[in-house]
């Protein structure tokens, strides 16, 4: 068969093992695969790198503006092969988690570093619904953290960290920064571009954007951690299949697109939403009522604001507000699912309380994450079930 096939693209490759011809050929290519380069000079095994998934990997590359970018099976695999990055035998320094961090990751922090490996860990947490920048200055000057480890926004309280002072106050005291900026993408900002050490995202969320994904991104513009990370994926086996990659790559073509309607369609949806009688409280950062809006306006500029939002709704006793979330998940579950996820192309929702119980136990919150659809119908939905839910 004729080989070269003028495609414009990168095809999917799906080869778990690639040809390489002759015995010196061979020797070559492991001895250059030993340097953990981002683009190897031969590809070799798709477990330590693949062509489909380097294509897919420069497409975020582009998004997110960094010297590399590598992908993962899925968030919580990229969370670790980052974390691994810092981590040394000699270790002695405590590793400093903000508390406002993905359920996930807490439970990766809980089960695996500190329950089996037995790390030293610190948690820092906000000051009622902001987070205290001389606090966390108190707490780095005592603790003295190798990595600090934070989300630029957090979830479902959607608090917002000063990222940049966060960042320079850890680089004063030695600590590395990663952030997980899976909520606010790199269509609203860029941590790295301010000194952060590392940045992942969950691919799963607006990246792929459609729900049909589950993949993870770190990225950076160290080569020394790109080495490291590279090293820990192959022998670790977190790699992203070639068919995932290509797909990604695809359904990004239209993240900008998709993420400035979602976010648009959110500051409408948050506007709506204050305006209810049924609802007692909403927090969305583009909103001046929300304790970090102004945080949001000096990191996120006139970008946006995201598209997630969360509501409680007001009731005679929690009895009453239950009944109220229950009633609004019902009446609106034609077209806004509950599906525990979030960046779908739809609105989807998740009743905070039956997700975070312990931790959030208000009984009428709701966690929505808007979609990219025609905003009107939506509107007109939740309008239409607002109004009955008065009655309840
Ligand atoms: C979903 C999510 C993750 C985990 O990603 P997976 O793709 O589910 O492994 C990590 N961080 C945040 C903020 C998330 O929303």
């Amino acid at each position: 068969m004729k080989k070269d096939i003028n495609s414009s693209r990168t095809p999917l490759y799906r080869d778990s093992g690639f040809e390489l011809y002759n015995a010196s050929e061979t020797s070559g290519a492991f001895a250059a695969e030993a340097g953990h380069e981002r683009e190897p000079e031969k590809y070799i095994y798709s477990r330590y790198r693949n062509p489909t998934v380097v294509a897919a990997e420069e497409a975020v590359m582009k998004t997110e503006g960094c010297n590399w970018a590598l992908l993962t099976q899925s968030g919580m695999s990229a969370i670790d092969t980052a974390l691994s990055v810092f981590l040394s035998g000699k270790e002695t320094r405590p590793w400093l988690f903000f508390s406002e961090i993905y359920g996930g990751t807490i439970s990766y922090i809980e089960s695996i570093l500190k329950k089996r490996r037995g790390m030293d860990i610190h948690y820092f947490a906000p000051s009622g619904e902001r987070y205290d920048l001389d606090e966390f200055e108190k707490a780095v000057a005592e603790i003295k953290p190798s990595m600090v480890y934070l989300e630029s926004v957090s979830n479902p309280m959607l608090i917002m960290a000063d990222i940049r002072e966060v960042i320079r106050i850890s680089k004063m005291y030695g600590a590395k920064v990663i952030i997980d900026n899976t909520f606010a993408t790199p269509y609203l900002c860029r941590p790295l571009d301010i000194g952060a050490d590392i940045v992942i995202h969950s691919a799963t969320k607006y990246f792929s954007g459609h729900g049909n994904i589950t993949a993870g991104i770190i990225c950076g513009n160290d080569d020394e951690i790109l080495k490291s990370a590279i090293e820990y994926r192959k022998f670790v086996g977190h790699m992203l299949s070639p068919d995932d990659a290509y797909r990604l790559q695809s359904q990004m073509l239209t993240f900008g697109l998709r993420f400035r309607q979602q976010c648009e369609n959110a500051v409408k949806m948050a506007d709506f939403l204050e305006k209810s009688e049924v609802i007692s409280r909403i927090w969305y950062p583009g909103l001046k009522s929300h304790p970090t809006h102004d945080i949001a306006l000096k990191l996120f500029g006139a970008n946006g604001f995201g598209a997630m939002i969360t509501f409680d709704f007001d009731g005679k006793n929690p009895g009453n507000k239950r009944e109220r979330r229950d009633r609004f998940i019902e009446l609106v579950s034609g077209e806004i699912k509950l599906i525990p996820t979030l960046g779908d192309p739809h609105t989807i929702l998740m009743p905070v309380e039956a997700v975070w119980g312990a931790k959030y136990p208000e009984p009428g919150m709701i966690r929505l994450s808007v979609g990219f659809e025609d905003y009107r119908g939506l509107e007109e939905l939740v309008s239409y079930a607002l109004d009955l839910i008065s009655g309840v």
